[in-house]
């Protein structure tokens, strides 16, 4: 959690004057509907976003004054018997340096004083368990918006293999909620964390966190990371809900290619791509410019992106299948906006469903988040060590040779000439029993080891 400051307001419990001259107002307090609950104040890469809990729907109007530089929110016919002010500590955010609140006949103003010149989104929020109504506030540095720069790659011969890691949901979004008040957006980042241990531990390969805390990213943001840190591929960490508890086990799925979408496909991509109306872009982001662009993308790079997509899916669901139960058995399609934003090959691991109770438990269990890591690192450098990106390590160890099986030859034996496990072969050729034929053409994998 990055909350790191938390304003319990105690606007009953001061003077008897003032509570006088609220009675004053009385006729206009039977009007008023909704009281202001608590003030968060959450610090992410980008933006100090401060949060107004509320008891219930409230309208509001907003402007902004300099000198200081002030963001005034008045939050109509919402009560308050005290006007307050705190100063925000450094700790708690680059930007905001006091919060005040004032009484304005039946409204409430909050005033958001800023150290600098600040940009300012809002939003309202519907209830979701457990927050109440929300105002969210935004508040970003005003300087010249950051030009997209994709980091050159570095120009030595063996760089790293990046794997961009997505934790789904974050801050404002739980995500699926499962029994005892697990949520989708702990458990994935908790996965998250443990899948960038796992992938690193192979030589020539990183991993990059794209959410890092309890913070929330637009779709776009989080594939901007991907690409402006040279990712070579992009896997997006969920566990979702269905409307059945009775439904369980992990699923793949990459970008639909226009084909088929299966229903339960079509139905988590709906929730997933609901999310993004937590950033506050709504139904623009959804349904507006970015599906534009990105069909643009999609239609641009539809062939190499989705081929490697479904291949790097294959590679992690034949890992995945024996670490935990899988809900399907093939790499599935659907239009999930965090793939579809992407230019990178992609894939959206469901680590399961966390509306069933059993599998919700196991989910937030640490011995099973790690069995899942592993299986999904294995899956992934299978991946690369069959399509290595050019100019990396892992292309410049991983040229795999060909066999033809002598007289006399075992499995073991051809295993030790090339130092690869005899288990290695068997996997890479997909043979089921350790028999050999003379004259059968074995794939000898050459993998780097540690
Ligand atoms: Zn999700």
């Amino acid at each position: 959690m990055v909350t790191r400051e938390v304003y319990r307001l105690a606007f009953w419990r001061s003077h008897k004057i003032k509570l006088l001259i609220l009675a004053f107002f009385s006729q206009a307090l039977i009007l008023q509907a909704a009281t202001l609950t608590k003030i968060r104040i959450h610090e992410n890469p980008e933006a100090t976003r401060v949060v107004l809990d509320l008891s219930g729907k409230v309208t509001y109007k907003y402007f902004r004054l300099t000198e200081p530089y002030r963001a005034v929110f008045d939050l109509k016919g919402v009560s308050a018997s005290a006007n307050l002010v705190m100063p925000v500590a450094e700790s708690s955010s680059k930007l905001l340096k006091l919060v005040r609140s004032g009484k304005r006949d039946n409204d409430l103003r909050i005033v958001l004083e800023t150290k600098q010149k600040t940009k300012v989104r809002s939003f309202s929020l519907q209830p979701i368990p457990p927050h109440t109504d929300r105002i969210v506030i935004d508040l970003y540095p005003d300087k010249p918006p950051k030009k997209i720069v994709v980091k050159e790659r570095k120009k030595i011969l063996r760089r790293d293999v990046v794997v961009a890691i997505d934790a789904g949901h974050g801050g404002e979004d739980p995500g699926a909620l499962g029994p005892r008040g697990i949520q989708e957006k702990q458990v994935v980042l908790q996965i998250s964390k443990k899948l960038r241990a796992e992938i690193e531990k192979k030589k020539g390969f990183k991993g990059l966190l794209v959410r890092k805390g309890d913070y929330y990213m637009a779709h776009r943001k989080r594939t901007e990371f991907a690409r402006e840190n040279g990712a070579d591929l992009f896997v997006s960490i969920h566990a979702d809900a269905f409307t059945s508890s009775k439904v369980s086990g992990a699923s793949i799925y990459t970008l639909s290619g226009g084909g088929a979408e299966s229903e339960m496909g079509r139905f988590l991509a709906n929730r997933a791509n609901e999310s993004d109306l937590f950033s506050g872009a709504g139904t623009i982001s959804i349904k507006g410019r970015a599906d534009d662009v990105a069909k643009t993308i999609v239609d641009m790079i539809m062939d190499g992106k989705t081929l490697f997509s479904v291949k790097a899916g294959n590679s992690v669901l034949s890992r995945l299948q024996r670490a935990t139960k899988l809900h399907k058995k093939q790499v599935e399609q659907a239009g999930f906006l965090v793939l579809k934003t992407s230019d990178i090959p992609s894939i959206l691991v469901e680590t399961g469903f966390i509306s069933n109770p059993k599998e919700a438990r196991r989910l937030s269990q640490k011995d099973h988040q790690v069995r899942l890591s592993r299986a999904i690192a294995s899956g992934i450098w299978d991946f690369f060590y069959e399509n290595p990106p050019p100019g990396t390590l892992v292309a410049s160890v991983s040229n795999e040779v060909t066999y033809q099986v002598q007289r006399g030859d075992t499995l073991s034996g051809i295993g030790q000439e090339f130092g690869v496990s005899s288990e290695a072969i068997k996997e890479r050729n997909a043979l089921r029993t350790s028999k050999i034929k003379i004259g059968q053409t074995l794939i000898i994998p050459r993998r780097i080891s540690s």
